[in-house]
């Protein structure tokens, strides 16, 4: 057993009853993570995507998570004051049985990285820019196993350099084919 590491848990917790579907999470989310940042606003690449059901005052944010190399093999309906959901409406994966969460020029996956990638963020841009404080940043802490922590850190830089060897594309078939087998 390895050493008891404390690792800070990073959330977003949606309280869909505040949200008024105006989307500026969608529109920050994409213009920070453009290239240049703020160079462009195109919620299509943003990593949060608003369900809107306007008639029915009805509107949920969902966040981009893993990426999913292969579709799941069960399909859920949900029913929510009287209206139906499509199947995978709530989902959070990118995964080849739909366009979701995927850069519409590349294909790419998207995901949501809490804004890590500006470490002087006090809270993610679309928390920031959510006026109606439908979104609430939180933290906690958790113990976990060291090597636990190390692991998973040597895996992501043994994945980053083989993405940045060979294109994230490239690996990601490859990760698609090893599922398969
Ligand atoms: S910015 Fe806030 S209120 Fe507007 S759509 Fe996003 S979560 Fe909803
Ligand atoms: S936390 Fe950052 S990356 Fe995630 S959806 Fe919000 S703005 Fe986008």
């Amino acid at each position: 057993m390895g050493e008891k590491k404390t690792k800070i848990i990073k959330t977003i917790r949606v309280d869909v009853d505040k949200c008024n579907g105006c989307r500026a999470c969608e529109v920050i989310c994409s213009a920070f993570h453009a290239e240049p940042k703020y160079s462009s606003n195109n919620p299509a690449r943003s990593r949060v995507r608003v369900i809107r059901h306007p008639l029915k005052d009805i509107y949920i944010p969902v966040y981009a998570g893993e990426y999913a190399a292969a579709e799941c093999m069960g399909r859920d309906r949900y029913t929510i004051d009287g209206k139906e959901y499509e199947e995978c409406a709530f989902c959070r994966a990118s995964c080849p049985s739909r366009d979701a969460f995927k850069e519409p020029d590349s294909g790419l996956p998207l995901k949501c990285d809490m804004c890590e990638s500006d470490p002087d963020l006090p809270e993610p841009m679309c928390v920031q820019w959510c006026l109606n404080d439908a979104l609430i940043y939180e933290t906690r802490e958790e113990e976990v196993e060291e090597d636990t922590v190390a692991q998973q850190e040597e895996m992501e830089t043994g994945l980053e350099s083989l993405a940045s060897k060979y294109g994230l594309q490239k690996v990601m078939d490859a990760v698609a084919r090893m599922s398969r087998k």
